[in-house]
């Protein structure tokens, strides 16, 4: 699994920010056209208004998707210690309380790369993580302390958080790669890398005894299990 991401961050490299320009280039003429009349013609440069500096579409969506990130992960650093002190096994603790550090650096991170755009570091509200963290709340209040089977739910419940952000990093360093922003690229790959392995760092606690023995937290399943295992 780490072998995969390691290779991805590979993939960041020139060949794959050459591929990806050439798309994007592609997508901006034909946002382009659609909301600069004028340039639907698309003859003749000279006829397009000057653009000011800083209105580029792609530039907007960019920062806006960081300010969504960055509200995210904020939020994140007091989900986390929650889950963290609801969780049943040390193992599970111990992998929560470690990506919390992570987290808390991720946030500056995102700070540092606010400051390379020229931007401030300001959050807007991401709907999705409010919705994923209210979800692992419930899933805290509708299973039992001190069970294995809260610490799978768990465990299902902080992976939809990584997938989010796995999703969120993944398309943000490849948008600043196609935008010529190496070092932001290199930044937020980091922290992507970080997600990638939080997520299957849950996946091995969970396959390797958390599910099983929830599993076997009592016997009664309201289907007949016994042709099966
Ligand atoms: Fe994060
Ligand atoms: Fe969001
Ligand atoms: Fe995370």
């Amino acid at each position: 699994m780490k072998q995969s991401t390691a290779n991805k961050k590979n993939g960041t490299g020139k060949t794959g920010t050459a591929s990806k320009n050439s798309k994007i280039t592609a997508t901006n003429s034909a946002d382009g056209s659609t909301m600069m009349p004028v340039g639907k013609s698309n003859k003749g440069k000279e006829n397009e208004p000057k653009r000011e500096k800083g209105s580029a579409p792609l530039e907007k969506f960019f920062i806006d998707s960081l300010k969504d990130i960055y509200y995210a992960e904020q939020k994140l650093t007091t989900a986390i210690p929650k889950m963290e002190e609801a969780a049943t096994t040390e193992e599970l603790k111990e992998a929560f309380n470690d990506h919390l550090h992570q987290t808390q650096k991720q946030v500056k991170r995102l700070e540092k790369v606010f400051n390379l755009v020229g931007k401030k570091a300001e959050g807007k509200k991401c709907e999705a993580i409010e919705g994923i963290i209210k979800e692992a709340e419930s899933i805290i209040e509708e299973t039992e302390e001190g069970t294995m089977t809260r610490d799978a739910a768990l465990i299902i419940a902080a992976q939809k958080v990584e997938h989010y952000e796995i999703a969120t990093y993944g398309g943000l360093v490849q948008l600043a790669l196609t935008m010529d922003l190496k070092e932001v690229a290199d930044i937020l790959d980091t922290t992507l890398m970080e997600e990638e392995d939080t997520d299957h760092k849950l996946t091995e606690i969970a396959e390797a005894h958390i599910n099983m023995e929830a599993e076997h937290e009592g016997a009664n399943y309201s289907w007949d299990k016994s042709s099966e295992f």
